[in-house]
């Protein structure tokens, strides 16, 4: 019964893997209780007395490891990682590792699988070493190269990210021009936040070289311009963002709106806000080009203006701005209701999410360049639509 028990333990994990291993381990297993090692029945023992780390290091001890075992090994640490067991992985790793045995392919694998525990228990530190000594070794250099991306990303280690992204996309075939890009955007911000602007436009060159469509890249352009007094410039950075992808168009009209305020040229900032209101009809648009209209004209053009668009579009942005505009000219008990209504439609826009990710439908209330969700880059976009306006 003991030894059932112990055949049933060794097997527990194994059960979650392929068919072929399952026979294969079956076959050794059985091949070890033919001749039953004195170190079986003290496994066992921690077996029964739940001290499953002391039972590991039986296996370790009573498995050995050679050529046949090693595939076994390596299964066995990679099952304990997936079910979040990293520090017996890492021991399994370790010990295989240690063994002379091994070919320089067996040794390779061992290197990955033990760099990936790393990584899952953070350690990247000892991580990276493992793959970059296998990027030398010329072996898993995709694998190698893949956890190296996320590491350097991870530790914000932008320069080394795009190093390895380079080379990632020699070894793989692979594009990461986008990436590399937002990588030469992260270097530009913080040289941006450092005040080293010359060093700020530098890197945004390199991230527009890398993916000319690179809108983050046009924005921290627009705002480098604007620092140094170049409105006319900052202009243009911004509205070549609507040629890269005018999914974020909405987020240049504010900053826009600034420049051209400096300019004392509001007048053509509305007939363009007029021209992009006509081409993308979104909400933001509209409700600020109803605020320049009852700014720069008068209250009753802007509520038949949002009146007017709103039939084309019921958005509850557009109801909440309609109401603010009436409200100013009501009194009494229509003042009354008005203000209830506005608390109401206040409310659904503050519930609303602004962004999502259109991977994996992350909702965020501001533009994160990658998605705290699925960490993909460039995936959150401004909602259009119902669900966003
Ligand atoms: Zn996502």
């Amino acid at each position: 019964m003991h030894l059932e028990l112990n055949i049933f333990w060794l097997l527990l994990p194994v059960a979650a893997l392929s068919g072929w291993w399952i026979g294969r381990f079956a076959q050794e297993t059985k091949k070890l209780s033919k001749n039953i090692h004195p170190e079986y029945f003290k496994g066992l023992n921690f077996v029964l007395n739940e001290q499953p780390d002391k039972a590991i290091e039986v296996f370790i001890r009573m498995v050995e490891v050679d050529n046949e075992t090693v595939e076994t090994h390596l299964a066995l640490g990679n099952l304990f990682r997936r079910r979040g067991e990293v520090d017996r992985a890492i021991r399994i790793h370790q010990n295989l590792i240690a063994r002379r045995t091994l070919n320089q392919g067996q040794r390779a694998h061992a290197l990955l699988e033990l760099g990936m525990d790393y990584m899952r228990s953070g350690l990247l530190d000892r991580a990276e070493k493992l793959f970059l000594e296998l990027v030398d070794l010329d072996l898993y250099q995709n694998e190698a190269y893949f956890n190296l991306l996320e590491i350097y990303q991870q530790e914000k280690d932008w320069e080394n990210a795009i190093i390895i992204a380079k080379k990632f996309e020699t070894v793989s075939g692979k594009n990461l021009n986008s990436m590399i890009a937002q990588f030469f955007c992260e270097v530009a911000e913080n040289e941006l936040d450092a005040g080293i602007l010359s060093s700020a436009k530098e890197q945004i060159h390199n991230a527009m070289n890398a993916n000319s469509k690179c809108v983050r890249a046009s924005i921290i352009e627009a705002k480098i311009y604007k620092l140094t007094g170049k409105i006319e410039q900052a202009i243009e950075s911004y509205q070549r963002l609507e040629l890269q992808d005018n999914n974020y168009i909405t987020e240049i009209i504010l900053p826009l709106y600034e420049c051209y305020k400096e300019l004392d040229n509001v007048d053509q900032f509305i007939e363009y806000l007029r021209k992009i209101a006509n081409v993308y009809g979104n909400i933001n648009i509209l409700l600020i080009l109803t605020e320049l209209i009852a700014e720069h004209e008068d209250k009753d053009l802007a509520i038949n203006f949002i009146f007017q668009e709103l039939r084309n579009r019921a958005t509850v942005q557009g109801v909440d701005k309609l109401i603010e505009y009436t409200l100013s000219k009501s009194e009494g008990e229509t003042y009354k209701r008005l203000s209830t209504i506005k608390k109401l439609t206040a409310k659904l826009i503050e519930k609303k999410s602004i962004y999502k990710c259109n991977n994996c439908g992350f909702d965020a209330k501001m533009l994160h360049w990658k998605c705290p969700g699925c960490k993909q880059w460039e995936s959150i976009k401004p909602i259009y639509g119902v669900a966003g306006e």
